[in-house]
């Protein structure tokens, strides 16, 4: 199906604004059409037929021809020029637009309709020889690039010894003559490389770039794009074929990039980019560098330069009166494409545009205010986890920095790492753990893994609205571009950024907010956390139905934790506290020794470590709930690795190194995940529980003693598959508290629940619910468990079953909703059967990712627990999913 925009078509059929039809910049097109907006007449391929061309073994349907062919009459009459017209032709572009936007993806051809003929008719009908010249070669350049698929490099050198011949500085000195002589170059260029001359007859131009668009949807690049956003490969493309204005008809033409607001700080300023006599990409290229849109932002930057507000005050006037209509009709910020020709502004695109975590924050409480959007609505907005580029630290500015270059703020965030020089290199020591920092002279889409990739991305050459700049912001990572004092010997792997030498691996920090490069690593300082983000958060606060708790055992991390508004601890691992040094040994003296007695012996010196941890913990939570787990991991994670290990350890028990390491070597496990660990350690050493019941207990009588609210610990028995085992140690637990109590004549109330994480007590939730007040699902393990996949050995395979789409996500990042979540479905449901008011929670890594989330809300449960600095993204998610 072909919809048409522009000129007298209608525009009332809702499909053709619908973006899962005609695409994000074709159902935006008929909209900004529809509302009276000037916009050159073309017509929107729908993205169906993008599938259907790819399916059906790439080949047009009698009906798409017909379809195209009146649609293309449409445009004639609309601009009164046809294709191909040797004396006044019509030119188009063909452009490409998916469902959601993607930066670069796909290709897009200009000047479409041109050649040998048709350019001295273009020539003669606008006067202007230079101009019809150079839209041929560009033409050329861009057909044979996409839809050709030769090398750009060529052609650009052609350019280049052209203008040295000639002794030129920029393009705009290249005179019509000039670009003909390039024409002549670039048409011998593809001969050469492809053995046929350049296509001359227009139909054949037209639907060679239509089927491009439509194969790049299966392009390299745009499949990686699409595996990184999770974006489904049935969507496909819409084609948008629309007339050519010219934003190179000399001084009173433009064209340039604007957003309606500040897309790094969110404030209310226009914003944007652009260049006179240039043409579509000539902006995001940074082929030359753009002038700013706004005068405000020239004189701020003190740029010589005039802006368009100044240069162009009439064709400026019309654009903020678009800006505006275009706000209120969207109800959110726009990124918007447009071209001045010979003083008529025309529009080319709008979208919602990308934003840094913190503009997004901005705009959405101003939009309240402004009475645009509802506090629900703005809340929905916030994309959870781009509140990670907000909750982390900055760089410390009272820290010495040794700035060696400066560039464009392009995306804020600071980061520190080890430079290096491609996408491949920054995938592969990002998968070893490194940090890194990529530097390109500029970023193309091919680089997209890379910056995935790298902590941080600086770029020598672009603007704000560079490929770098925008996919940079896009995935939350810092950039600093168009450092223009970077250079890069690819050859030799090093870089000179200023006067400096670097190379590869040596360590640098940027800081996105400011443009700064420096040597080294800075360090950072914790984020603000109150404005625009408190008053989100609080919206958020209000819609959200579940708790959200952090998963915490130091009191730094609680403090973290509450800072960010957790409403408990819902998981605090105990054996972390055992790895301190002066503890480690009573552990190890604890494991190592041969029976009981020596086991209790060791355990006393633990229990005062253990009581004043909880207490402290206790204190900072200041009465919240909080779920202590006991200990779980296998005992020989705890043990002796290295000879002088053994060696201090035997000498401080006054027994034999070879003594030791025998018991040592009793420990091994062949599967310790599945081994001796979890509760299985309560059932057979009872006194390591009873040591840690005893701690909890004690530490919650003392702090309650101190007034302010009562402690109630919820103590919880990990690894529990029967309810037999959870029977035993609940008993356990309940006598220490009776002991405890009688000691202190003190109490306190507390819970006594478990884990389910593994598959058998999911399905055995109703019975185990009699011993247990609340469940909290251990989604790691219970993925493990449920999947029969070690978490710590998946790395090998996981990527391939994601892109493979075996798993639609890695399912330790997000929960397997269909399967291991029927398990949690279950369990919730069998766990509420037997005790209506069970306490149900989540503890796994998925308590901070929001798909998990979502589902969690689903299913009822009464909280999520997540790390300290996911606790803000649960907050958000929570409330999302529940409105
Ligand atoms: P992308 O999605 O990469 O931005 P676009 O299709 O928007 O690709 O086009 C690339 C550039 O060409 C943009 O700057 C756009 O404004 C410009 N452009 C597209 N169509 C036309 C047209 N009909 N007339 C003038 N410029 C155009
Ligand atoms: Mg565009
Ligand atoms: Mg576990």
């Amino acid at each position: 199906t072909v919809y048409h925009f522009g000129g007298d078509a209608p525009h009332d059929d809702e499909r053709q604004k619908d973006k899962t039809v005609t695409g994000g910049k074709g159902a935006n097109l008929a909209v900004m059409a529809g509302i009276g907006l000037p916009v050159p007449p073309g017509f929107t391929i729908t993205t169906e037929e993008s599938v259907r061309y790819l399916n059906e073994g790439e080949d047009f349907s009698d009906k798409l021809r017909a379809d195209v062919a009146e649609a293309v009459a449409h445009i004639e009459r609309s601009v009164g020029k046809k294709l191909g017209d040797p004396a006044d032709p019509l030119l188009v572009s063909v452009r490409s637009g998916a469902q959601v936007s993607m930066p670069g993806m796909m290709d897009t051809v200009l000047n479409l309709g041109l050649n040998d003929e048709t350019v001295e008719g273009l020539a003669t009908s606008s006067g202007d020889a230079r101009f019809a010249w150079d839209s041929y070669r560009r033409f050329i350049q861009m057909y044979s690039d996409v839809v050709l698929g030769l090398d750009h490099g060529a052609f650009e050198q052609a350019v280049e010894i052209a203008k040295e011949d000639k002794g030129y500085f920029s393009d705009t000195e290249m005179e019509a003559d000039d670009w003909r002589a390039i024409v002549d170059e670039f048409k011998q260029i593809v001969r050469r490389e492809r053995g046929e001359p350049f296509p001359q007859d227009v139909e054949a131009q037209l639907w060679g770039a239509i089927a491009a668009v439509f194969e790049s949807w299966d392009s390299e690049r745009a499949k990686i794009y699409r595996r990184l956003n999770a974006i489904p490969a049935e969507w496909g493309t819409a084609v948008n074929v629309q007339a050519m204005v010219f934003g190179n008809m000399g001084d009173t033409s433009a064209t340039g990039v604007a957003f309606t607001r500040d897309p790094s700080t969110g404030e209310r300023a226009y914003y944007g980019e652009w260049l006179v006599n240039a043409q579509g990409e000539d902006v995001v290229a940074g082929i030359r560098t753009p002038q700013y849109l706004t005068r405000a932002r020239r004189e701020a930057a003190g740029a010589k330069l005039p802006s368009m507000e100044e240069a162009m005050p009439e064709a400026y006037a019309e654009l903020e009166r678009v800006f505006d209509l275009l706000e209120r009709h969207y109800r959110d910020m726009q990124d918007i494409e447009f071209t001045v020709q010979e003083g008529k502004l025309w529009m080319l695109q709008t979208r919602t545009g990308k934003r840094t975590a913190r503009a997004a924050l901005k705009m959405a409480v101003d939009m309240v205010e402004e009475g645009l959007i509802d506090e629900k609505a703005a809340v929905l907005r916030i994309d959870p986890m781009a509140l990670d580029q907000l909750l982390h630290p900055a760089l410390d500015p009272d820290a010495p920095r040794d700035v060696v270059a400066k560039g464009l703020p392009a995306s804020p965030g600071a980061a520190s790492g080890a430079i290096v020089l491609d996408a491949d290199t920054a995938e592969q020591r990002a998968n070893r753990g490194d940090a890194v920092i990529l530097v390109r002279v500029e970023t193309s889409p091919e680089d997209i893994h890379g910056m995935h990739a790298a902590r941080g991305i600086l770029t020598a050459r672009g603007g704000m609205t560079s490929h770098a700049a925008v996919v940079a912001r896009g995935m939350g990572r810092p950039c600093v571009s168009g450092a223009s004092s970077v250079s890069i010997n690819l050859a030799d792997r090093k870089l000179r950024i200023g006067s400096r030498e670097l190379k590869e691996g040596d360590v640098i920090t940027l800081d996105g907010a400011t443009g700064e490069v420096m040597a080294g690593e800075v360090p950072t300082i914790e984020p603000e956390l109150a404005g625009d983000f408190g008053t989100l958060m609080d919206w958020a606060d209000r819609y959200r139905r579940m708790a959200v708790r952090t998963n915490a055992e130091t009191p730094e991390d609680c403090r973290t934790a509450r800072g960010f508004g957790a409403q408990g601890i819902g998981l605090c691992r105990t054996e972390h506290m055992f790895f301190d040094t002066g503890r480690i040994s009573a552990m190890r003296a604890m494991i190592l020794a041969d029976d009981e007695r020596g086991r209790r012996a060791a355990l006393e010196r633990l229990l005062p470590e253990q009581r004043s941890d909880f207490a402290e913990i206790f204190r900072t939570m200041a009465g919240l709930p909080c779920t202590i787990r006991l200990l779980d991991p296998p005992l020989h994670e705890f043990l002796p690795s290295r000879d002088e290990e053994f060696q201090e350890l035997a000498s401080d028990l006054s027994v034999g190194v070879e003594h030791l390491k025998r018991r040592a070597g009793e420990l091994h496990e062949f599967n310790p995940m599945l081994g001796h660990r979890g509760c299985r350690l309560g059932i057979t050493f009872p006194e390591i529980y009873e040591m840690q019941a005893r701690a909890i207990f004690e530490a919650a009588c003392e702090v309650t003693g101190e007034g302010g609210d009562p402690v109630v610990p919820e103590i919880m028995i990990p690894l529990v598959a029967t309810r037999r085992e959870l029977d035993i140690l609940r008993k356990l637990v309940e006598r220490v508290a009776a002991d405890v109590f009688e000691e202190r004549g003190a109490s306190v109330d507390y819970l006594v629940g478990t884990m389910i994480e593994l598959p058998r007590a999911a399905l055995m939730a109703g019975k185990i619910a009699k011993e247990a007040m609340f469940f909290s699902f251990g989604t790691n393990d219970l993925t493990q468990t449920a999947l029969g996949v070690s978490r710590d050995d998946a790395s090998r395979f996981l990527g391939p079953y994601v892109e493979k789409g075996i798993y639609q996500r890695d399912p330790f990042v997000s929960l397997d909703i269909e399967g291991v979540g029927e398990l949690v479905r279950l369990a919730a449901e069998r766990g509420r059967a037997t005790r209506a008011d069970i306490k149900l929670g989540i503890c796994g890594e998925h308590g901070g990712d929001p798909a998990s989330i979502d589902f969690c809300e689903t299913t009822g449960l009464d909280y999520v627990s997540a790390s300290p600095y996911r606790v803000p993204i649960a907050r958000l998610a929570a409330a999302q999913a529940a409105l």
